[in-house]
């Protein structure tokens, strides 16, 4: 279930039943919400995905908490990341604020207290920069990752809206089909895989068929282009 316009929290814990409850609980506490139970897996996602704040256990598998923090850090994201300690020394917390993490809670925690330090924490970082991308009358909320239209809201699946991101991020540059499987689905798919195609006419059919346009342009043989006016 994704609520528009709920900040998006990725909770990264390998304590299954913990997880599970944070998950619950901060939904129906109007966040959406991932969980991943891994380090690697966890970096890997934020690579791909944009998230308001991250929820991180310390002793994961894969990769610690610590250094999944200093990886992001070093990647240049400013998400802000509370940590979830069972370790509480005064150098562990120290090595966790200096490695980029915003906060820490230490465990076992109470849930009002996490939650009301996660809408601390958003508040405190506002609004992202460049959050919503326009071509004329076509907006792409990147926090809330949805759509409009001339005001009307479209629905989108994940691989749509990536791909819409994806052109709406380069208006009036071509971007290429090789540049477009890579970033959107992945980089050992051939370019004979139609896929593209195929997503660029669902886009078509979603933000363009409706309203009488024609944002996306088609450059035969080499890519396509979204027109910086919407079409
Ligand atoms: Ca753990």
């Amino acid at each position: 279930m994704v609520t528009p316009g709920a900040p998006r929290v990725l909770v990264v814990e390998d304590e299954a039943a913990l997880a599970a409850a944070l998950s619950q609980g901060l939904t129906q506490d109007g966040f959406n919400v991932e969980t991943v139970g891994d380090g690697l897996l966890a970096l890997d996602l934020l690579r791909n995905e944009d998230f308001d704040v991250i929820v991180l256990d310390l002793m994961l598998p894969g990769m610690g908490g610590l250094d999944l923090c200093a990886r992001l850090r070093a990647a240049g994201s400013g998400v802000p990341v509370l940590v979830l300690t069972a370790r509480i020394t005064e150098d562990d917390q120290l090595r966790a604020l200096r490695t980029g993490a915003d906060d820490f809670l230490p465990k076992p925690f109470s849930y009002r207290v996490l939650v009301a330090r996660l809408w601390a924490l958003l508040r405190r970082t506002g609004p992202r920069r460049g959050v919503v991308l326009t071509a004329g009358d076509l907006a792409l909320d990147r926090s809330a990752r949805t759509c409009r239209r001339d005001e009307v809201e479209i629905e989108l699946t994940p691989r749509e809206y990536s791909l819409l991101e994806l052109l709406m991020s380069r208006p009036g540059q071509i971007v290429s089909k090789r540049f477009a499987l890579d970033e959107v689905w992945d980089p050992a798919l051939k370019e004979e895989s139609n896929v593209l195609e195929v997503y660029v006419r669902y886009l078509r059919r979603k933000i363009d068929l409706p309203f009488g346009r024609h944002a996306i342009g088609t450059v035969r043989g080499v890519g396509y282009r979204l027109y910086p006016d919407g079409g």
